[in-house]
């Protein structure tokens, strides 16, 4: 069976300082496969975390062993906002090869037909969030850039980070741009993809944070709470599984489509 990770399964950590390693254990996170990246340290898979949250300090917590997990910080919606979403398009002519990802750090009509796809769904949830496409990058609260063609080569799928205290969501995130040419994933496939590292910026964990395995394969592996929080999300039922198509923010996907679960939507629903 074919299983992408959101991120590298590396245990490469040469080149993360040991007192952060420390810190982040201290704080609740397995350090297995920390990665130092742009913008701070990878963890779990596809999350960012940023030197200001490092040095933050976050405040209690608990973590339960239940499904649906969101962070302590969420995006502020002062009952509705519209979460403005910026990828940039290749040109029609198709685009070149360019030295930051693959087609000059541009998307391919599937990757913008699935971000299309991924922002239906939410916002047929009705919730007080929204997401809207801008075409002006600089504005825009979420902002896609393409992963580096080594990682896109990895199978790397793409990465997030979690709300800001300030509560805004997380402003990049990155996507490997290749996924339909290479690995022949549906617009659906993708857009389950899109769909949970955008979860991330508004605050969603993977619901099997406690334990990858279920949706990764392999040993039994706790996420941590990380500090940022793993609040289990009332309503969502307990224990995180396979039935159906999966919840969106399981850590590991098959790149099949994953539609919201009735536990998904109870949980963005509450959230949101
Ligand atoms: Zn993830």
């Amino acid at each position: 069976m074919l299983t992408f990770a959101c991120e590298q399964e590396n245990l490469n950590v040469n080149d993360v300082p040991q007192d952060v390693i420390d810190q982040l254990t201290e704080m609740g996170f397995n350090p297995d496969g920390i990665e130092r990246v742009e913008g701070g340290f990878l963890i779990e898979r596809d999350i960012i975390i940023t030197p200001e949250f490092l040095a933050s300090n976050p405040s209690e917590h608990r973590v339960p062993g239940l499904e649906q997990y969101s962070t302590n910080n969420l995006v502020s919606t002062n009952g509705n906002r519209v979460i403005t979403v910026y990828m940039p398009q290749e040109s029609s002519g198709g685009g070149g090869k360019g030295k930051k990802g693959g087609g000059g750090g541009t998307f391919d009509a599937d990757m913008n037909a699935a971000l299309d796809e991924a922002i239906s769904r939410y916002n047929g949830e009705n919730l007080e969030i929204s997401f809207a496409r801008t075409t002006n990058s600089s504005n825009a609260d979420i902002v896609f850039t393409r992963l580096n063609k080594r990682q896109e080569r990895q199978g790397i799928l793409g990465s997030a980070g979690f709300p800001s205290s300030q509560g805004d969501p997380y402003g990049e995130i990155k996507m490997s741009g290749i996924l339909k040419s290479s690995y022949n994933l549906s617009i659906n496939g993708i857009a389950t993809i899109i769909k949970h590292e955008m979860g991330h910026c508004i605050g969603f964990r993977h619901t099997d944070y406690f334990d990858r395995s279920i949706s990764c394969g392999g040993s039994a592996s706790n996420e941590g709470d990380g500090g940022v929080g793993a609040n289990h999300i009332p309503g969502t039922p307990t224990g995180a599984d396979l039935q159906g198509s999966g919840s969106f923010m399981l850590s590991c996907t098959d790149g099949s489509n994953r539609p919201f679960t009735n536990a998904d939507k109870t949980a963005l629903d509450y959230l949101y």
